[in-house]
């Protein structure tokens, strides 16, 4: 990384800020800049203006102020997950709240709150022990917030709907320097816009999930050669259609790294793997599974697991890398659409990436009204990544996305606002929303000093 290309920051924002804030304030030139504006996906090289380190809400509210003052805006960022798709950060102010950490349950009311840099992994620690699930994604250091912001997909969706749907308050601190929380009884329009409209109507340093009892969880994963891809993906989509909303589940061509730390059984093999989470025990899952389990997987790990094995089960990277990208909602998949995508991903391929992932969608993911986004209707989300390490370039891998992705192409249905990692990828729904939303910016930050992944420019009176 280089910092040769870096517009000069507002010294006298950086001043400021350094005078008034608890946290660490880093600017171009300073030996802690280039650690400090490091994301999550480590493909993304981010060149803010400045990186805050918020220490505390206060922080988070003087850093909007100062900004607001020096004609900076302000880009909040928990993980770096989602930061493939910012914007330039050339003028902004990168904030980051990795170190806002902290949940709080009510086993009463069945809720927890969470900071506004808290990861799912402390959520899940912290409800298991009650029997209690939120809508945890799929990787344990993915940020609460981001995630929640832009709709989350979780393996309990079927059965609970996108995160969006529940969230009860969400504490926010506005352009104009006030702090608010938004419910649907208070500022309801920002309640609305802020759950599946991402984060630019304000930067969010609090949020209350409704979590759901757990009396029982089976989870884990099938692998088939993935010579045996088309059959085992077909039978997969078959079954989806009439799988209950109990369980949700994923098939994927999986190319596993020689990664020392990976198992001897799967290192450096390609699998067609079918993973998941069943809400029930495990006799009721026997039937449940069945029609997949009979096809013969050389290894099945589904088996009764732990509330905090729902961030475990995917095989996410459990630190930061980097990945390329692509992804896209899907109306259906059909016989060509499979066939599609085997000839691009399949045994016979050369593809490269290390997964092409289809998750299952429908349920109570399609049901729901009242946010900006409380369901989608696509049965299918289609979602592909290669890590840039090693022997294969990067070109290689940017060619073998496109290819996937042309390959759904002619089932493509949209995006979900978190998967859409490529700057401008994303679109609202419906036009209606995305109107409404722009409205909700004007109303909130007509002067767009909040900058969020996929957000819309104010507008509206
Ligand atoms: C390995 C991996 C697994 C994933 N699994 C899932 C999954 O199972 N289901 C799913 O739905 N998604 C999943 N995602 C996508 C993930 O939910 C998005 O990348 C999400 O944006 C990550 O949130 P973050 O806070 O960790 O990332 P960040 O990059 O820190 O944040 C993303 C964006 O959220 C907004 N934001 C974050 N914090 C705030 C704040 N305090 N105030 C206002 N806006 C804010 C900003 O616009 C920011 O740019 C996965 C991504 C990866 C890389």
């Amino acid at each position: 990384m280089t910092t040769s290309a870096f517009p000069r920051p507002s010294t006298e924002a950086a001043a400021a800020l350094r005078e008034r804030l608890a946290g660490a304030v880093h600017t171009p030139g300073d030996a802690t800049y280039d650690a400090a504006r490091v994301a999550w996906n480590l493909a993304v090289d981010q060149h803010p203006a400045i990186v805050v380190d918020a220490a505390s809400t206060d922080d988070i509210v003087a850093t909007v102020a100062i900004a607001r003052e020096h004609g900076l805006r302000v880009a909040p960022q928990a993980t770096g997950h989602g930061a493939g798709a910012l914007a330039d950060l050339g003028e902004a102010i990168l904030l980051k709240t990795a170190a806002l950490t902290g949940v709080t349950v009510d086993a009463a009311s069945r809720t927890a709150h969470v900071n506004a840099g808290t990861q799912w992994h402390e959520v899940l620690a912290a409800t298991e022990p009650l029997g209690l699930a939120p809508l945890a994604g799929s990787a344990a250091d993915v940020g609460v917030v981001g995630y929640t912001l832009g709709g989350g997909l979780s393996f309990l969706g079927r059965k609970y709907g996108l995160a969006t749907r529940s969230v009860r308050g969400i504490d926010v601190a506005l352009a104009d320097g006030t702090q608010v929380t938004a419910t649907a009884d208070e500022h309801p329009e920002l309640f609305w816009a802020l759950r599946g409209g991402g984060g630019s109507y304000g930067v969010v340093t609090g949020m209350t999930i409704a979590l759901y009892p757990v009396e029982a969880l089976v989870a884990g994963a099938m692998l088939f050669p993935i010579e045996r891809a088309r059959e085992v993906i077909g039978a997969w989509a078959e079954w989806c259609e009439t799988a209950p909303d109990e369980i949700t589940t994923s098939a994927r061509f999986m190319r596993f790294p020689p990664d020392p730390a990976i198992p001897e059984p799967i290192r450096g093999g390609a699998f067609a793997v079918i993973d998941g989470a069943y809400l029930g025990d495990a006799e009721a899952f026997v039937g449940v599974i069945a029609p997949l389990r009979d096809l013969g997987p050389v290894a099945d790990l589904f088996a009764p697991a732990p509330i905090s094995a729902l961030s475990q089960l995917h095989m996410d990277p459990p630190h930061p890398v980097p990945g390329l990208a692509c992804h896209s909602l899907l109306e259906g998949l059909d016989e060509a659409t499979i066939d599609a995508l085997v000839d691009a991903a399949g045994a016979e391929s050369g593809c490269a990436l290390t997964a092409v992932e289809l998750r299952q969608m429908g349920g109570e993911i399609a049901r729901g009204e009242g946010a900006a986004v409380a369901a989608i209707s696509a049965p299918f989300s289609f979602f592909s990544v290669g890590v840039p390490l090693g022997p294969v370039p990067p070109e290689k891998l940017e060619a073998d996305l496109e290819r996937v992705l042309a390959a759904v192409s002619p089932r493509a249905a949209g995006t979900i606002l978190t998967f859409a990692e490529h700057f401008g990828e994303h679109r609202t729904a419906t036009a209606d929303a995305a109107a409404r939303l722009a409205a909700a910016k004007f109303r909130y930050d007509a002067g767009d000093l909040v900058l969020a992944t996929h957000g819309p420019k104010p507008a509206g009176a």
